[in-house]
């Protein structure tokens, strides 16, 4: 096996490991920098100016440094201060020295909590020691400007992906407050059940099997209390049984496409119900569809998918799931 070198350490730092927040990277700029200076010995105060010099450059754009959407790191509340005026530069800079490094100092030869058998840097407490392995990186031979660029892509990469996750997370924050402003008033819905049970034969929606009358429950495929209404086109029977262990959890994809084949079945068949259904979801099977699938990727992300079925339940085996399908196929594609 080849020997490690210096490089490949670095690359593991720099690459590996899981980054919560970017003060790894942040930190191993300023070592490429005195890498490059020939400076050996790097008191605090000074690490703590480049940090926070780095931070203010890469917090104009306002890109977070730290994976918990809800959350500020160090730096970016140091910075945050100083920008609105209520401490000075001078300040700032000291509360960087004090605050920032706890963690990234010691742990930097850290990764996937294994520490690395060779370091960059030793630091006491005041100073950090720059070791020969960072000066055969970056102060003689010839230039590592490829490991310069990783090390800048990673920091992009790194605020990206935290961007990222922030807007989702706002976005579901967004839709728990859409379907909960639109208020829900509890209704009777027991009247739903012969029409449902017309087209469920008396089989619960879930497993399949024959109901018998008395354990028969109407159930919200996508869970009443994140749609918080009573629409036809999301009810459907179930054992009493089967409505218990799903409760109020969200089922697997393979429940929505069988919803959806339902409801059309319903619309083809002329019955009634169809008017409601229309105007529930609308006029074109693809605009129900995306209907549909628009409320259940909302309630994805809300809730996530929480329920994988009843065991042992294969749509390929289901025959009311099959006979729908038989009916999808024989609708002209033109009307689809
Ligand atoms: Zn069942």
């Amino acid at each position: 096996m080849e020997p490690f070198e210096p490089e490949d350490f670095w690359r593991a730092i720099i690459l590996y490991g899981l980054n919560t927040a970017t003060y790894k990277i942040a930190l191993a700029q300023c070592l490429i920098s005195y890498g490059e200076g020939h400076q050996t010995d790097i008191p605090l105060d000074v690490l703590a100016r480049d940090f926070f010099v780095l931070y203010r450059k890469r917090l104009e754009a306002d890109r977070p440094q730290l994976v918990l959407p809800d959350r500020l790191t160090v730096m970016e509340r140091i910075v945050r201060l100083e920008r609105l005026g209520k401490i000075n530069e001078d300040q700032a800079i000291e509360r960087v020295a004090r605050e920032a490094f706890g963690d990234v100092l010691p742990r930097f030869h850290t990764v996937s909590d294994k520490a690395l058998p060779m370091s960059f840097y030793h630091f006491d407490g005041r100073t950090l020691h720059l070791t020969d392995e960072l000066f055969d990186l970056f102060g003689n031979g010839p230039k590592r400007e490829h490991l310069k660029d990783e090390t800048g892509s990673r920091w992009d990469l790194l605020e990206a992906a935290f961007s990222l996750r922030r807007e989702r997370w706002s976005l579901t924050n967004d839709i728990r407050q859409f379907y909960l402003e639109k208020g829900y008033a509890r209704t009777d819905i027991t009247h739903t059940r012969p029409v449902l049970n017309g087209y469920q034969h008396g089989r619960c929606f879930y497993c399949g099997d024959v109901m018998d009358n008395d354990e028969v429950h109407v159930d919200h495929v996508i869970p009443r209390q994140l749609v918080q209404h009573d629409e036809l086109w999301n009810l459907v029977l179930a054992h009493r049984f089967c409505n218990l262990q799903k409760n109020d959890a969200l089922p697997d994809a393979v429940y929505i496409e069988k919803l959806i084949a339902r409801n059309e079945h319903f619309i083809a068949s002329n019955h009634p119900i169809k008017q409601t259904l229309i105007r529930e979801l609308g006029a074109s099977p693809e605009a129900r569809r995306k209907a549909v699938l628009r409320v259940y990727h909302d309630a994805e992300l809300v809730i996530g998918v929480t329920w994988q079925g009843i065991r042992g339940y294969r749509p390929d085996t289901d025959p009311l799931l099959h006979k729908f399908n038989q009916l999808w196929k024989t609708i002209p594609h033109s009307s689809r």
